[in-house]
């Protein structure tokens, strides 16, 4: 519960609003303070300088201090102050609170000094004391405290409830994409790979939400991909290995003898199987990202001359010219010579395979930019325009029953794939069927 984010949201929440409220009190409260300071001050100011104005217009008026004294008592009393009234000798004429009458005016006597009140003249000498704390200030911040810290203390306990009620209700909706989350990667775990979230929303969850499905694609397609793949390779040693357990079988009922032939049979089913596995393993290393390239600049004219001269003898048998029509100046690349032996090997052994009588195969090469392109072209049977997006994929014929009689894996181009993509190169083909085949493979050049 204390760990939910539920719960830490709305706890987040919760302090913010209080320590907001609480510092929105603390200097309203101050400046309130004193501003109801200075208010009272000005007031009393105000009230002195009226009692001082009706003191001179009463000498004014009866040229004598005398009958003054009830005046000063009412008003002493009116603004609760003392009120000690002297004339020029200093002998106190008038005293709101009747003690000092007649004495002479020191300055032991309460309050601030005289001031002379302005008449015709200096009139005499006034001193208005204010209690400790002023009558006016100490209500007027009682007010501050009692009505406005009231006030504060409602609002702050009505916007705490307001906002930790929101806060629940959103975080319920804001956390509602993440615990869906949850859920499916639980799923996910149990291997439920076709699960999806709601990826609509907007922002980090939505975001979130995206991602996770765009990894749950993946991973159902490496699911699907790995699933076929073992369904492709069991399918694939099926056949070399009942060939060779029907040979064996009839050998053993005497339905053919084991002479040279049948052996050489035998040999050509177990080299299927063992090419097979061989390349199976190729490829697997090259999935999983394995595969060890040792990368030494080479000059390709040279591997390109001898891997067309390794196979010309098995291209003559077969009554067909290869060739490799190479320029002068085609620069050294960074290569491994073994792995690019193999891929033009794997073009060329194609090329034999599917070009009749008479057929010419040629290997060109140029230079673009910082590319250098090598294809092999066949004036073979070609393949359909359906099949060739597919023949990089491995275990896939045009012709699959006689494919796998000539002793093909399938997984000829899927290697040469893998290979020139290790090498940062690209691979297609291109074709007319009835006219020939190209392929062009890609390899980049370091200048
Ligand atoms: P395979 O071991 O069967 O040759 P590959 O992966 O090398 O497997 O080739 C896949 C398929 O592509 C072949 O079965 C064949 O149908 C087709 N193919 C490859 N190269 C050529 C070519 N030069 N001309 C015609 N078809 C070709």
């Amino acid at each position: 519960m204390i760990h939910s984010l539920n719960f830490r949201l709305l706890a987040a929440f919760g302090l913010v609003i209080i320590v907001i409220i609480g510092s929105v009190f603390f200097f309203t409260y101050r400046t309130t303070h004193g501003e109801i300071s200075r208010f009272g001050e000005r007031v009393e100011s105000m009230q002195d300088k009226r009692v001082e104005l009706e003191l001179s217009r009463y000498y004014q008026m009866m040229r004598t201090w005398d009958g003054i004294q009830p005046f000063v008592v009412q008003w002493g009393n009116l603004y609760g102050r003392r009120i000690i009234l002297a004339d020029n000798e200093g002998t106190v004429v008038a005293d709101s609170e009747e003690t000092l009458l007649g004495s002479l005016c020191t300055d032991a006597s309460p309050g601030q000094p005289m001031t002379p009140m302005m008449g015709t003249g200096t009139i005499g000498l006034l001193r208005i004391s204010h209690g400790e704390s002023p009558d006016i200030n100490r209500a007027a911040l009682q007010i501050t405290y009692g009505t406005i810290g009231r006030f504060f203390l409602w609002a702050g306990l009505l916007a705490v409830a307001i906002a930790l009620l929101l806060t629940f209700f959103l975080s319920r909706r804001i956390l509602a994409p993440v615990k869906a989350l949850g859920d499916a990667a639980r799923e996910y775990g149990k291997g439920n790979f076709s699960r999806r979230v709601d990826s609509k929303g907007k922002g980090e969850v939505g975001e979130l939400a995206r991602s996770f499905n765009s990894m749950a694609e993946n991973l159902e397609h490496t699911e699907r991909l790995r699933r076929n793949m073992v369904a492709d390779v069991a399918h694939e040693l099926r056949t070399p290995l009942s060939n060779l357990t029907g040979y064996l079988e009839a050998i053993d009922d005497g339905v053919i003898k084991s002479d040279k032939n049948t052996i050489r049979s035998l040999n050509e089913e177990a080299s299927t199987l063992s090419r097979l596995i061989d390349d199976l393993h190729e490829l697997s290393l090259a999935d999983a990202g394995e595969l060890k390239l040792v990368t030494r600049p080479e000059d390709i004219s040279r591997l390109i001359k001898e891997t067309v001269t390794a196979l010309q003898s098995k291209a003559a048998a077969k009554g067909l010219t290869i060739s490799a029509d190479l320029p002068d100046g085609i620069p050294e690349v960074k290569i491994d010579s073994h792995r690019i032996r193999q891929v033009l090997h794997n073009l060329l052994v194609n090329a034999v395979a599917h070009t009749g009588k008479e057929g010419r195969i040629t290997v060109t090469a140029r230079h673009r930019e910082d590319r250098l392109y090598i294809s092999v072209t066949d004036t073979g049977e070609g393949i359909p325009a359906e099949d060739l997006p597919m023949i990089f994929e491995r275990f896939y014929r045009v012709d699959k029953s006689r494919a796998r009689a000539t002793g093909g894996t399938g997984l000829g181009l899927t290697i040469a794939k893998r290979l020139v993509e290790a090498h940062g190169g690209t691979i297609d083909a291109e074709s007319q069927p009835g006219q020939g085949s190209t392929f062009t493979f890609t390899l980049p050049v370091s200048i």
